[in-house]
């Protein structure tokens, strides 16, 4: 059993599906030349920080095409803490944009990509805070796992174990890696994992320090390792800071938009433990195939096949590399056998012009299920091909075929598969169970450390190339046309038979009426005939218990409306929807996840909402939203019953502005909103008349203008990571803390993630600073809700955290940002 099993996990160490619902990589002649080079390199080195956008792409990229050592990015998060500048994603969905953002750079930069299982729960001042949250033993754990699996031979952090200096996270990160560089060799560290892998102890650790951000510091470098990561790259046609650019551009949610750089550039490495090295942190490993037992004659046959190999003829080489491939799969090192095993399949793949796909009739489909298959294969090359037969894995069965693959003739084939019965479903397997704060719950070694799920449902193409047998792994996928983006893929998952949507994901109520709440069944497949319910606790009213429905068509959706009527008193609680189906019960929603910058993904989370009974009184403004980054706020307005226009795109002249009580601005609206460098004095103005305007938090640095008050106010950095952290009120008898609702200390409880970031650093005096907070151990912030009577009006701006509080339904915030909405023109 434990061979078995070990055999197993290198299958899928080795089967490198990233990116898989990506349009095929095709090798040209160029990057064949570069492949060719690598196959004479075995080391591997692997990068370790924090989140999504924390690692060195230039580094990376020198490491993975300068080096050509296999290059991995470890991070401990998926980003799903952060704010998202492209849409209204955030936490696990964010998570779920970060990751494929990643796998995306990894695909530029020729690296690999590996994560924790740690959750980022948001910002972290101190690496002891982080450490509680997460579960440290598992997420070293998690580390050392991957060094056992990836063996790398230096490891290099972005950041140091100096707390204090940065995130916490980031710190976390640091310090992990320096304890997992300790363990990862030691077989009595972690012997659960010992039945896949074996132990593995780097040579050296090494700190990537950075000292750019200072500008005044004269660090003397003699004693660092430098890399001159803007060398260029003559047959990428690109320097490599260049290509990290385009890699680091990725990062699209979080605006890393980055323009390349040319000439020399130095990346330096500090020493931190391990063997130390003096010109090249790799001088001291074996890169060569003489690390391996029977190298030495593999090294000679590949170098002649680099002097044998002509890009205008790339297939020429396609008789050595058999013969190369069958050196290779006799050395006994497992690691690397398989890995170089891999890399000639590439080879062969790409001077054959070979092209093999297979593509769904739909991009999901229920276990169960029959599926239609089109598979095409061709062969660009005189080399002499068959397809013999294509055996569909996850699936257990196959189809021969026989067929000649023709130089440049085009095999189009047809297949049918019928799906398993308990074939899972393919939620992102992080996903899969509930989580808490601080962890995912995996609980499979073999996926831990994997970027996103395997696919869900793989071909092996079994092929005879020149007399020899190889198999080409290919995930099944879903291609169409778009009129616009042209050829589109996606990946082919398997999916729940029917799915069912509760619009919105936290409705408050903000009085005693009913509301109606819209739910969606949306069918997986033909013909379906069941029953709708909505669960709730026994305080809340729900009207009809149950509905009937019937669907005929995949993807049709009908919606049904329940009456919810809630509890006298505030209350919170969770709902969820569940379907009836020939007996079986589902709670499966659907979500898709779709940008052009990476293949859709699609979420079946559980079908569930919360229901918040606030206690409110409100009053009737009439309010212009000026959307910024993107956030709820309008939605969680109108639905407690305000009336809400989004003005972007509006004139802001006096007669348009003036129909408006208040107006807001989104979430970082001075960072993102160009013509507020033109227009915020209009908005000032606004106030001067007599209206309201709340600006919520902006970060400090690019702000479109720097004129956005009537009176002194600059940001800071501040912010206050705690969510629980103590708020103090500082202004008891100012009208925003009374009317219409009276605040007190309950209205700050269970609120999500912190209490708020970017907060004004200072202020003149004609604001008023109506609460304070601060992080355990630091300063009191008081900058967090500041009011100014400006005119007739009231100038607001308030940096706590609004846009994530109003749509977790948190009844003290709706409270309290009620009470600035109905502030009036008359406060002393
Ligand atoms: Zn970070």
């Amino acid at each position: 059993m434990k061979k078995f099993l070990f055999v197993v996990s290198f299958a899928l160490l080795l089967a490198d599906f990233s990116l898989y619902g990506q349009k095929p990589k095709k090798l040209n002649s160029a990057e064949i030349q570069l492949k060719l080079q690598k196959l004479n390199v075995l080391g591997n080195v692997l990068y370790v920080a924090a989140h999504p956008d924390d690692e060195n792409t230039r580094l990376i990229t020198y490491m993975a095409n300068e080096k050509m050592v296999n290059t991995a990015y470890f991070s401990c998060t998926r980003g799903d803490g952060g704010q998202n500048l492209i849409g209204p994603e955030i936490r696990e969905e964010l998570g779920v944009i970060r990751t494929q953002e990643l796998l995306q750079a990894r695909n530029i930069d020729n690296g690999r990509q590996f994560f924790s299982r740690a959750v980022d729960f948001g910002y972290s001042k101190h690496p002891d805070e982080t450490f509680e949250i997460w579960d440290k033993e598992k997420v070293l754990g998690d580390l050392v796992w991957v060094i056992r699996k990836f063996r790398p031979d230096i490891i290099i952090t972005r950041f140091n174990t100096i707390p204090g200096t940065t995130h916490g996270h980031h710190t976390a990160s640091a310090i992990l890696a320096s304890e997992a560089f300790d363990l990862a060799g030691d077989p009595t560290k972690y012997p659960e994992q010992l039945i896949y892998v074996k132990p593995w102890q780097p040579k050296t650790l090494y700190w990537n320090a950075f000292f750019w951000r200072r500008s005044d510091y004269q660090k003397d470098t003699s004693d660092l390792i430098g890399y001159d990561i803007g060398k260029y790259n003559t047959l990428l046609g690109l320097s490599y800071s260049e290509v990290a650019a385009l890699s680091r551009s990725s990062h699209r949610s979080q605006g890393f938009g980055a323009t390349g750089t040319r000439g020399i550039q130095l990346d330096y490495l500090q020493y931190e433990k391990g063997i130390k090295a003096s010109n090249d942190a790799l001088e001291i490993v074996d890169l060569t195939w003489t690390r391996v037992k029977g190298g030495e004659k593999i090294l000679s046959q590949v170098n002649t096949i680099l002097n044998a190999y002509d890009p205008l003829i790339p297939e020429s080489i396609l008789h050595q590399l058999i013969s190369l491939r069958k050196s290779v799969l006799e050395i006994e090192d497992d690691f690397w056998r398989q890995q170089k095993t891999k890399e000639i399949d590439e080879i062969i793949y790409a001077i054959t012009g070979l092209f093999l796909e297979v593509s769904a009739e739909d991009y999901t489909a229920c276990p169960g299920q029959e599926l239609n298959l089109s598979i095409e294969a061709i062969n660009r090359s005189s080399a002499n091909i068959q397809l013999k037969k294509v055996m569909f894995n996850q699936v257990g069965v196959g189809s021969n075929f026989f067929a000649e693959l023709k130089n440049n003739q085009v095999q189009e084939l047809k297949s049918k598969i019928v799906l398993p019965e308990n074939i899972p479903y393919s939620q992102p397997y992080w996903l899969v169970n509930d989580h808490g704060l601080g962890m995912f719950n995996v609980n499979d070694q073999n996926i831990i450390g994997q970027g996103e799920n395997d696919p869900a449902v793989s071909a092996d193409f079994i092929l005879d190339v020149n007399g020899q047998e190889l198999i080409f792994t290919k995930p099944v996928i879903y291609k169409r046309n778009d009129p616009v983006r042209g050829e589109v893929y996606r990946p082919f998952v398997i999916a729940p038979p029917v799915f069912v949507n509760i619009e919105g994901s936290v409705v408050v109520f903000a009085n005693h009426a009913y509301q109606e709440i819209k739910v969606s069944v949306r069918s997986g497949k033909d013909q379906l005939k069941g029953s709708l319910a909505l669960n709730l606790p026994k305080t809340w009213k729900v009207e009809p218990s149950s509905q009937p429905f019937e669907l005929k068509e995949k993807g049709e959706i009908q919606t049904f409306v329940f009456k919810v009527s809630p509890p006298e008193k505030q209350e919170t609680a969770i709902a969820s929807a569940i379907i009836e189906l020939n007996g079986e019960k589902y709670n499966y929603s659907f979500t898709e996840i779709s940008y052009d910058h990476f293949p859709a993904q699609l979420l079946f989370n559980k079908a569930q909402i919360k229901f918040v009974k606030v206690d409110l009184e409100k009053g009737n403004e009439k309010i212009g939203y000026v959307m910024g980054a993107g956030d709820n706020i309008p939605e969680n307005l109108q639905q407690i019953g305000y009336d809400v226009d989004i003005i972007n795109n509006l004139d802001f002249s006096e007669q348009v502005l003036d129909q408006y009580d208040v107006i807001i601005l989104g979430i970082r609206a001075l960072n993102t909103v160009d013509r507020l460098r033109f227009d915020m004095d209009k908005l000032v103005d606004f106030v001067y008349r007599g209206g309201n305007l709340i600006i919520q938090y902006n970060t400090s640095h690019r702000l479109v203008t720097e004129e956005f008050a009537p009176y002194t106010l600059s940001l800071s950095r501040d912010r206050v990571a705690v969510e629980g952290a103590e708020v103090k009120i500082l202004e008891e008898n100012h009208p925003v803390l009374n009317q219409p609702n009276r605040i007190n200390q309950n209205d700050f409880d269970d609120w999500v993630q912190e209490r708020g970031l970017y907060f004004p650093g200072t202020w003149s005096e004609e604001y008023k600073a109506i609460l304070s907070s601060h992080d355990p151990g630091e300063e009191p912030l008081d900058g967090g809700l500041l009011i100014a009577k400006y005119g007739k009006g009231n100038y607001i701006y308030s940096s706590y955290s609004w846009f994530r509080e109003l749509p977790a339904g948190v009844p003290g915030a709706y409270r309290l940002f009620v009470n600035m909405l109905s502030l009036d023109g008359d406060i002393p």
